[in-house]
């Protein structure tokens, strides 16, 4: 694969991001995404071209708006620069193929899910529920006519994928009595679908993993308090991204130490 391809699909994911950062703004506020255009939050002044060029105008304006120096959040940036290498790398990994497209669709969906959650405690179901039905759809049709496709699960291992989590998900919350809240159990149900059996242990262990890590971290550092709670949405959806990127290398990793 040349590089060039690669940087153009880079610099895609970054202009892109631009519109998850609206979607992640926006969405959880109920707001349409298309209007007003993008405004400084703090002093509502009209964005111009210069102002929304993805990465660049955040380094060169040093993170501050350009009227009235209020910080432009952090992430902004940080979703940028993700997306664009998870676009370079889903470049790198399926050519230009139809592969790709499921791989931008996804990755995208989870970057919203993963920051809106990390964010705001949300996990929306005008996300989740038309996701859940994009990968029984995209499932299914690669099924029926490009089953050889690694990267969509089979449906009946989608299937399996799904039901598995949705029903440890539920146990979950009712054990936990409140713990751990319904909107973790669609997330988890979208998540089984779209890496489906036996992957799907793979994305559970790494978000167990992620997530016991960093809520150490956070609490030994105190950037997090011991009663408050740290959401596990995040994990699972960075979880489900490294799985649908490496999972198969994982799994075949992991039978080999056996
Ligand atoms: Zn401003």
């Amino acid at each position: 694969m040349e590089a060039i391809p690669i940087v153009i699909f880079a610099l895609l994911g970054m202009t892109i991001a631009s519109f998850l950062n609206v979607c992640i703004d926006r969405l959880p506020a109920n707001q349409s995404l298309v209007f007003p255009p993008s405004h400084c939050a703090a002093c509502n002044r009209r964005l111009a071209i210069k102002d929304l060029i993805p990465v660049f105008s955040y380094l060169w304006l040093r993170g501050r708006c350009r009227y009235c120096g209020a910080a432009i959040p952090k992430r902004i940036l940080w979703v940028e620069i993700s997306t664009a290498a998870l676009f370079g790398l889903a470049c790198w990994q399926y050519n230009l193929s139809i592969e790709l497209a499921v791989a931008l669709f996804y990755r995208c969906i989870f970057m919203v899910l993963m920051v809106i959650d990390w964010e705001k405690g949300l996990i929306l179901n005008k996300i989740v529920f038309p996701a859940i039905v994009a990968a029984i759809v995209i499932s299914a049709a690669f099924s029926l006519f490009l089953p050889d496709i690694e990267i969509v699960p089979f449906i009946g291992r989608a299937a399996a994928g799904g039901g598995i989590m949705l029903a440890l998900f539920l146990l979950i919350v009712i054990v936990s009595r409140g713990g751990m809240g319904w909107a973790d159990v669609k997330l988890a149900a979208l998540i089984g679908l779209v890496t489906g059996f036996p992957l799907v242990f793979v994305a559970l262990l790494i978000g167990v993993i992620l997530g016991g890590v960093v809520a150490v971290l956070l609490l030994v550092f105190k950037i997090k308090k011991r009663k408050e709670a740290i959401p596990f949405g995040p994990f699972l959806a960075i979880a489900t991204i490294v799985t649908l990127l490496w999972g198969n290398s994982i799994l075949s990793w992991y039978r080999g130490l056996f």
